[in-house]
């Protein structure tokens, strides 16, 4: 194997938000299995993060290696217009059976961005045709699309690019951030600004786009599913559309198999992503019910206007469709139930902690909040030399572990982080 060359890395590579004249240092990854990721120079590092989200099965797992190999031997990749292929057939068959009831009609896409931008599509060709000028879209605060510009549009507009932007992204309504954690006490007036929101634009709405229960990186915050069950009410009074960005919550996460369902409710349009193909492949899609599908269909257009050049990919969607297999054999539920108990039993006392805001669990998913942002680089480092791979960002050092991390190595990573926030040097002032 050649050497990892870490200098043209530096002088050469993007990574995600990163500066190319200061660099930060990036950690040479050679292999990953399980939940341990290799480093070159052989060190082993227990995985914390799911490459975000994305591998609940852990790394290198022998059936999803099967199942690319199976469909490399009969075709890597082959255009989807005019013609169709048995991966793409049986994936779709299993989202359709798994998602909430009522979405039907599945749009392939590459990434979870892009499913965000076909779910908005979506909603603006479905109002066009039905002759409607409705172009605007009502979402929540502290929320995240994505990093493409529809996406970007409606991601929380302080802590993300709209500043950069400005003048440049269409100017979309934004509702005060669900206050009511998950396990609160529900409190009618936490939805008031929505419903005030919803009931004075309903008339300019294309949709309503938001994550359901958990917001993700634009803070890793879990509301309270009445809000989202309110939410859903209120999309039905005023004739709006709902679109459930399940890309972060998607397939086991959250404790139920989509976000959604810890309120009972059906979005009208669903992006899923991340651990579509269990953290192999790039992936997305986008369901909707028939008569979104339909109204779309019978409009001006004629068809939905949207066809990524490797829409479908065969490799992508055999993957896909085995990862799905995996987690409608039910494992999941016990391992994220398992996950959760020991999450809350290591991660709430540190409540306690003069560095600690807020900690907070919510199924695979742990969350302390800090008071001052962290040092990334002194962080990164202290986690790397306890041996593991957590990667925080803000004020945030969050967990969230493959599905099948054995007890032990969680709690590697749960004990790096209590010592981390011990450690008033590595937060900034
Ligand atoms: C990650 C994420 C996206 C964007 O997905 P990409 O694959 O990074 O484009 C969109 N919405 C949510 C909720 C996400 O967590």
């Amino acid at each position: 194997m050649t050497p990892l060359d870490l200098a043209f890395d530096r002088d050469h590579i993007w990574h995600p938000y990163t500066s190319m004249s200061k660099p930060l240092p990036v950690y040479p990854v050679v292999a990953a299995s399980g939940t341990s990721l290799q480093l070159a120079d052989g060190r082993e590092l227990v995985d914390g993060m799911s490459s975000w989200w994305a591998a609940i099965h852990g790394y290198n797992h022998p059936r999803l290696n099967q199942a690319m190999h199976a469909q490399i031997e009969q075709m890597s990749h082959v255009m989807f217009g005019g013609i169709t292929h048995p991966a793409a057939v049986a994936l779709c068959r299993r989202l359709v059976e798994m998602t909430p009831q009522g979405l039907e009609c599945v749009f392939l896409a590459d990434s979870g961005s892009v499913a965000v931008e076909v779910a908005m599509k979506m909603a603006l060709q479905y109002c066009q045709a039905r002759g409607e000028r409705r172009q605007r879209f009502l979402t929540l605060r502290n929320g995240y699309h994505g990093d493409t510009f529809a996406a970007m549009s409606v991601c929380d507009p302080q802590n993300s690019m709209h500043s950069l932007y400005q003048g440049y992204l269409p100017n979309h309504l934004f509702a005060a951030a669900p206050g009511c954690g998950f396990d609160d006490e529900w409190q009618e007036s936490d939805i008031a600004d929505f419903a005030r929101l919803i009931g004075e634009q309903a008339h300019e709405l294309a949709a309503v786009i938001l994550e359901p229960i958990v917001q993700g990186a634009g803070g890793m915050r879990f509301y309270h599913p009445r809000y989202l069950q309110g939410v859903r009410e209120l999309c039905d009074r005023h004739n709006v559309l709902l679109i459930a960005d399940e890309i972060a919550t998607g397939f086991g996460r959250t404790g139920k198999l989509f976000a959604c369902d810890h309120a009972g409710i059906s979005p009208d349009i669903l992006c899923v992503g991340k651990a579509l193909t269990g953290g192999t492949m790039t992936l997305s899609a986008t369901l909707t019910t028939r008569e979104v599908a339909n109204t779309i269909s019978n409009g001006e257009a004629g068809c939905f206007m949207h066809g990524p050049t490797f829409m479908g990919n065969p490799l992508a969607c055999a993957v896909a469709s085995e990862s799905l297999a995996m987690l409608q054999e039910n494992r999941w539920q016990r391992q994220v139930s398992a996950i959760e108990a020991q999450l809350k039993a290591a991660l709430l006392p540190l409540k306690a902690q003069p560095e600690v805001a807020d900690a907070r669990v919510l199924g695979a998913i742990g969350v302390i909040e800090t008071r001052r942002p962290v040092n990334m680089a002194a962080l990164q480092r202290f986690f790397v030399e306890r041996g593991v791979w957590i990667r925080p960002f803000g004020r945030l050092i969050y967990l969230m572990p493959p599905y099948v991390i054995e007890p032990e190595a969680l709690q590697k990573l749960t004990t790096a982080i209590a010592a981390a926030v011990a450690c008033p040097t590595l937060f900034l002032s």
